[in-house]
């Protein structure tokens, strides 16, 4: 029986895994942080359940122009306040439970999940810990992260990647967004009037090599309504 290590458990490792069982494989999905991967912990998920808060808000802000009566109103909108620190627990606990659930379908399907740090020691062993995993086939599906400029690196308080929003526990009271425009339809509405987008690409003075623009893409791939 082939032996098939994945490194990495998102999207693309899981799917690849579940494909590979099915073909009679024997697999190994090795992964750090939790079954799902990026997309499931903080990106495609948890985005679509802070676009689900966002949404709602502003909801709930313009309903007093439909007629609804709402309590508190402020040139013509309702107040509302949005908590982070309710909302991320919340985010968090559901990217969580999604994860455990792709989890178990991987196990039910017959793949081994072994959590940890992988290593590369050899065209043939992965390592990880102690752990020697010998493999015929190696996947490597370990994602991407957040590009970091030398002079703004995130320190998760005054300059935050994506993945640093679900430890605040408060909004900021004035916030810059520095993205390409594409990925445009996954951004949440901003939850408060004070909160403006600002779509450019990284300031020209960087040392950062320019990047090719990336075409509009269609997040129409997975299922990710999380609200
Ligand atoms: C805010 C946001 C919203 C998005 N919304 C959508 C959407 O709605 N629909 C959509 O289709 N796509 C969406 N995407 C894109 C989507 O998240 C990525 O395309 C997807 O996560 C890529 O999957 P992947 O398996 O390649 O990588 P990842 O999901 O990043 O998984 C890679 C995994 O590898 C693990 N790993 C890395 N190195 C090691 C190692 N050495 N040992 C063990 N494990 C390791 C990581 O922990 C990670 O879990 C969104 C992205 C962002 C940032």
């Amino acid at each position: 029986m082939t032996k098939v290590v994945i490194i990495g458990g998102g999207p693309g490792g899981y799917e690849a895994a579940l494909v590979a069982a099915q073909l009679g494989a024997d697999v190994t999905v090795v992964e750090r942080d939790g079954i799902g991967g990026a997309c499931v912990l903080t990106d495609c998920v948890p985005s679509k359940s802070l676009i689900a808060t966002s949404t709602r808000t502003t909801y709930v802000r313009e309903a007093d122009a439909l007629g609804i009566n709402v309590p508190e109103i402020h040139d013509g909108k309702a107040e509302v306040e949005v908590d982070p620190a309710r909302i991320n627990p919340r985010i968090k606990a559901l990217a969580r439970a999604q994860s455990d659930d792709t989890r178990a379908r991987l196990v039910k399907e017959g793949v081994q999940v072994v959590l940890g740090e992988a290593r590369l020691v050899d065209p043939h062993i992965v390592a990880v810990g102690d752990q020697r995993i010998r493999a015929d086939v190696i996947l490597i599906a370990t994602g991407a992260h957040p590009r970091e400029l030398p002079s703004a690196e995130p320190d998760g308080e005054r300059i935050l990647t994506w993945r640093h929003l679900y430890d605040l526990d408060e909004l900021p009271e004035k916030l810059i967004v520095v993205a390409p425009a594409s990925p445009a339809p996954s951004s949440p509405a901003p939850t408060s009037p004070s909160v403006r987008t600002s779509p450019s690409s990284p300031p020209a003075s960087t040392s950062c090599p320019p990047r090719t623009p990336m075409p509009p893409r269609s997040w129409r791939t997975c299922s990710c309504d999380a609200a």
